[in-house]
């Protein structure tokens, strides 16, 4: 008798061993890791750059002010926040939330990788240049930046799989520029309409 991982067992099993991980020098900065947080069974994915000060303490992503504009921007959709995936492009902490650096994006994100091929989502959403410039050269689609990248949904096959990706500003962004909020609401709402056209409903 042959036995069928759920998602959630394989996103735990990537979680576990992203709690322990030691592979790049964040963790040794870290009080917890990050692995990501959501339904597994969404066929929706956000993804984030790297924990906060918040996220660090909690564990979880998305959790400090940055994330609480992301959850209003979420609900305001109709997908709360335990009906998508959210994670980030490294699971640590960088030191005073600084910019992760490429080598350390190119240790974490394997992790991010199984992610995606375990959920198998229909549709990513990117927040911000990190995690937009890693998935776009990744899907070799060229990249010159998010203000170009951003509001429109754009068809790639990633990692083998075909996956329509919608690129938009970090949340962080409008808490320092209310140009970059209303921004995002607007792509959000693009978001909301793309979901519902393709029949991707909250889980
Ligand atoms: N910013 C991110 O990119 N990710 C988080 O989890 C929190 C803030
Ligand atoms: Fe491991 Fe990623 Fe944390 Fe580095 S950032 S220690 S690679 S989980």
């Amino acid at each position: 008798m042959s036995y069928e991982y759920s998602n959630q067992e394989l996103l735990d099993n990537v979680a576990a061993e992203v709690r322990i991980c030691t592979k790049c020098p964040l963790w040794k900065g870290r009080k917890k890791a990050v692995p990501g947080v959501g339904s597994p069974e969404s066929q929706v994915l956000f993804i984030g750059e790297a924990p906060g000060r918040s996220e660090d303490i909690e564990g979880e992503p998305f959790v400090g002010a940055a994330g609480k504009f992301l959850d209003e921007l979420l609900s305001k959709i109709g997908f709360p926040r335990k009906d998508v995936f959210i994670t980030n492009v490294v699971k640590c902490r960088p030191p005073e939330n600084r910019d992760p650096l490429p080598d350390e994006v190119k240790t974490c994100t394997p992790y991010l990788n199984r992610q995606i091929i375990i959920m198998q989502p229909k549709f990513i959403v990117t927040l911000g240049n990190h995690s937009t410039s890693y998935i776009f050269q990744k899907a070799q689609l060229p990249f010159r930046g998010i203000t170009q990248a951003r509001g429109k949904t754009q068809e790639i096959t990633l990692l083998g799989m075909k996956i329509a990706v919608f690129a938009t500003f970090h949340p962080a962004a409008a808490l320092y520029n209310a140009k970059y909020g209303d921004q995002l609401v607007e792509d959000f709402q693009q978001i909301g309409k793309e979901l519902l056209k393709r029949g991707i409903a909250s889980v």
